[in-house]
């Protein structure tokens, strides 16, 4: 892009060591050598030369940036056309800024191809705008929904651990189809709408045969339901040996008022002598507030026991944690909260969802099928 150097400002007299030298040097130049050079001489012996150097480093100086940037292989389209946006908004003073700009805005009308891009930009973002809306708008009608949407609404509070949805992760193919109908509440069970006359449990008879039941109560289940429950348990009671914890599981012992009690987890640090009685429970899901209620809950049946396992591991302090595992593979806020205040990397979360997914996935086929 040619200055003309008349135009520009003279900003200071004095000329650097390095502008000079690069002088004295095109003087030696022959110039029949190139038929640049004898502009380059011309250039360089004007008297605006410094100011426009100048002038350059004041305004122009951040050009090599932006086209770096704009080479980058992993840029989006919006942000490369918002460097070029910006570019058009800088403010260059004067008739050699009057003039850059008015070149850059003609290369620019000489490529229609811009024009397409920037079309496209903004179809993209509405189209990611209108996408992120309906699907928020679809999600709360599901949520809405009194048999489809029951507890769907925890799935939002942790998006981590719905890997598997798109993913298919962990789990055969067969497993993913019980995975989605379960969290539809869609799964073959008596209570869905149209599928049986009887809705009662085809196993224990006692309740109406919903999803819940099946996951959370039939005593069809139970066996299934200890095993889904203890391998939940160990995930997280080998996350905290590995974070140091002094960890137990299962240990017996005694209220306040002499009712025995079975805690799934003790675990404590050796250096302060503090640490957590945690009982994860495997839920079917049910409302936002849930996971609070199963630590409240937990909390009033375990609180008792603090005093007896503060003598029995020579302890400071204890705190109760019940946490919730959604029973169809959710986590929640309150869990990672969990995760995080104890030292335990978030990334066990999904092993720990996945778990109990694939626990509720047999249990509903064992359920169905025997
Ligand atoms: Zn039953």
């Amino acid at each position: 892009m040619a200055y003309s150097g008349a135009a520009v400002p003279k900003v200071c007299s004095a000329e650097p060591l390095g502008l000079r030298k690069e002088r004295e040097g095109a003087r030696t130049l022959d110039v029949e050598e190139a038929a640049s050079i004898p502009e380059a001489k011309s250039v360089l012996s004007s008297d605006n030369i410094y100011g426009s150097f100048a002038f350059l480093k004041a305004h122009s100086s951040d050009l090599p940036k932006y086209i770096e940037y704009l080479e980058s292989s992993s840029l989006q389209l919006k942000d490369a056309i918002g460097v070029i946006d910006s570019l058009l908004q800088k403010q260059i003073p004067g008739p050699v800024g009057e003039a850059v700009t008015l070149k850059l805005k003609e290369v620019l009308q000489r490529n229609p191809g811009f024009e397409k891009m920037k079309d496209v930009c903004s179809i993209l973002q509405a189209e990611s705008f209108n996408f992120h809306n309906s699907w928020y708008r679809e999600f709360d009608i599901w949520c809405r929904h009194p048999q489809k949407g029951k507890g769907v609404v925890l799935f939002k509070q942790y998006p981590g651990a719905n890997k598997w949805i798109c993913k298919h992760e962990g789990l055969s193919n067969s497993e993913w189809r019980d995975g989605i109908k379960m969290i539809g509440n869609v799964a073959a069970v008596r209570a869905v709408p149209g599928r049986s006359q009887d809705n009662r449990c085809r196993h224990c008879h006692n309740e109406v045969e919903t999803l819940a039941h099946v996951l959370g109560s039939c005593p069809h289940g139970e066996a299934l339901r200890n095993a889904r429950h203890h391998q939940v348990r160990s995930i997280i009671a080998t996350a905290l040996k590995h974070a140091d914890y002094n960890t137990f599981e299962e240990v017996h012992g005694l209220s306040v008022t002499g009712n025995t009690r079975r805690i799934d987890i003790i675990a404590f640090k050796e250096s302060t002598r503090s640490g957590y009685i945690i009982d994860p429970t495997v839920r079917f899901e049910t409302n936002e507030e849930q996971p609070v209620q199963v630590d409240n809950e937990k909390k009033n049946i375990y609180n008792p026991t603090i005093p007896y396992y503060l003598k029995k591991y020579q302890l400071k302090e204890l705190e109760v944690i019940g946490l919730l595992v959604g029973a169809r593979g959710t986590a929640t806020l309150f869990m990672k909260d969990v995760f995080k205040r104890l030292g335990i990397p978030t990334s066990i979360i999904p092993i720990v969802t996945l778990a109990a997914l694939k626990g509720s996935i047999d249990l509903l086929n064992n359920h169905l099928y025997s």
